[in-house]
């Protein structure tokens, strides 16, 4: 085998998170270096974040085409929606981004290694037969849809299928119950899929506020969505007629038959398949990589940020945590590292949620109930003021102290999702529901509500 070849620093994984690093990196003058297996940008641009915000805003167009004749616009709709159109349009669009990326790395002189990375010590890696060695390795290689082993699971899909699909299944099921099930079931639902999602428990969303869990199981069901509580899926059946899914209720077998689409999106499992053990780094008990507050291994000069980590696993924090690792180690700013607290985190339903810091109950736990006050409205957004089809909008604002500082808000409704940015903003600065109320409503919006709860 050929010599090793050497870097400052070498990136395991082109996401989101290794992106970040990297190019910060290379802005303080290393030379880096990043391999990549599959597509560069990762989960978010391929198949997650951007392919399903596209979806999204078709799904948004199709609810606004049919409220436009209550707006006075005579909308006819010349033949169905045409899902092959845009998914077209749509994978031309990721593919732009892809050499969007690649020239960004060009530019920034990042070497992009492809191929498939292993760890051969903590200070060697292995891509396809060539050695690579750097002063930092940093991992960042994110996750995959878990799928239960249960007969038939060939015949389900998971989101990264979800972006395969050809055509609009015409009846869906989909199973799970966090982002991607709400997500996709929503958009599913919104183009004209019939739609069942199948959860577990009685509620879905259970990390959540009980607010935003509640709005948006009534709004879901409103628009459509069939709802399968304390399901638990036994079997996929392909018939002539099409998939049968089996699924245990309370005992019971329940049977939804001649589905075009199971989709199963019930959580993602860390990509650790990379010869962790040769470089002494460990993995925490749920299996991913384990990493203190600085993205620090168990092994020296090794670093791990992102989905292969499991805490917040969304593409900003992704980004920022490699961007802050990228300044402690090489601006170099010993003390820059990523602050986990009050995210921001959005769900695109329909209406879309917006969440940022602690749930009521968490509040509680962290102050005492007496030491809580909760703000709380409830209203239909004056777009459906002439409609007959409404939606709600429901906010929450948690207080702590005698003070009364926003240390949750919690928030579902038209909007909601471009609403929240600068109320983080605000929360992260540690602002009082005084100084909410100090700044003068913008009317009329939903969002003037947060600054006028009483
Ligand atoms: P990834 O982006 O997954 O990147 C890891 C990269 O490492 C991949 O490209 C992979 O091919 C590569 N890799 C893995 N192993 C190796 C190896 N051995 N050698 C070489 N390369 C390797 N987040 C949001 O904030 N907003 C959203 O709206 C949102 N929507 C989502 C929708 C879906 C359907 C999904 C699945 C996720 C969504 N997310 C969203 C989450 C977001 O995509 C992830 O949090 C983010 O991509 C994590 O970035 P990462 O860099 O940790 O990992
Ligand atoms: P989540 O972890 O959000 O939710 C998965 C849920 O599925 C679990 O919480 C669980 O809920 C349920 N589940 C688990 N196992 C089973 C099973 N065997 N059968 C049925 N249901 C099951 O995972 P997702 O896959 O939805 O998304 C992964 C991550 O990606 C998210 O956590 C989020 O961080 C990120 N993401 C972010 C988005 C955004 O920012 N808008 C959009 C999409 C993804 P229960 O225990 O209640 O059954």
């Amino acid at each position: 085998m050929s010599e090793p070849r050497k870097f400052d620093l070498l990136v395991l994984g082109g996401g989101s998170g290794g992106l970040g690093c990297a190019r910060r990196a290379a802005e303080f003058g290393t030379k880096a270096a990043i391999v990549e297996m599959g597509r560069i940008g990762g989960t978010c641009v391929n198949v997650g974040c951007v392919p399903k915000k596209v979806m999204y805003y078709a799904a948004t167009v199709a609810e606004t085409l049919h409220d436009a004749n209550e707006y006075g616009f005579d909308v006819t709709m010349n033949g169905p929606f045409d899902w092959a159109k845009l998914k077209k349009k749509r994978d031309a669009y990721i593919k732009r981004l892809n050499g969007i990326y690649d020239r960004n790395l060009e530019k920034g002189e990042i070497e992009k290694i492809v191929g498939r990375a292993k760890f051969v010590d903590a200070k060697t890696v292995d891509v396809d037969g060539q050695l690579y060695t750097a002063d930092h390795i940093v991992v960042a290689t994110g996750g995959f849809p878990t799928m239960p082993q249960v007969p038939g699971i060939d015949h389900a899909i998971n989101s990264d299928g979800f972006f395969e699909l050809e055509e609009l299944p015409k009846k869906s099921v989909v199973c799970g119950a966090g982002y991607i099930a709400i997500e996709m079931a929503g958009i599913l639902n919104a183009l004209g899929s019939d739609v069942t999602l199948c959860i577990r428990h009685e509620e879905f969303l259970r990390t959540f506020d009980p607010l935003v869990r509640e709005v948006v199981m009534e709004e879901m069901t409103k628009a459509g969505v069939k709802i399968l509580k304390n399901s638990c899926i036994s079997s996929i059946e392909k018939t002539d007629s099409g998939l049968n899914a089996k699924f245990a209720v309370k005992g019971e077998e329940h049977v939804i038959s001649g589905c075009d689409t199971v989709l199963m999106a019930i959580g993602r499992r860390p990509l650790t398949d990379i010869g962790l053990d040769k470089a002494g780094v460990k993995l925490t008990h749920k299996g991913h990589i384990a990493v203190d507050e600085w993205q620090q291994t168990s092994a020296a000069n090794v670093y791990a940020l992102g989905d292969v980590c499991g805490k917040f696993e969304l593409t900003p924090v992704a980004i920022a945590t490699g961007r802050k690792l990228a300044h402690r180690l090489f601006e170099p700013n010993p003390k820059s590292k990523q602050d986990f607290e009050c995210i921001p985190t959005v769900v695109f339903s329909h209406p879309p949620t917006g969440t940022c810091g602690m749930t009521e109950d968490e509040a509680k736990d962290a102050f005492g109930a007496d030491n809580i006050k909760i703000y709380k409205t409830r209203f239909t957004p004056m777009y459906h003021a002439m409609m007959e089809r409404k939606t709600t909008t429901a906010m929450k604002l948690v207080c702590a102290g005698p003070e009364e500082r926003v240390v949750g808000l919690h928030m579902v409704g038209l909007g909601c999702d471009e609403m929240l940015q600068g109320f983080g903003v605000a929360m992260k600065m540690g602002a009082t529901k005084a100084q909410f109320d100090s700044c003068v409503a913008i009317h009329p919006t939903s969002s003037e509500e947060l600054v006028t709860m009483r």
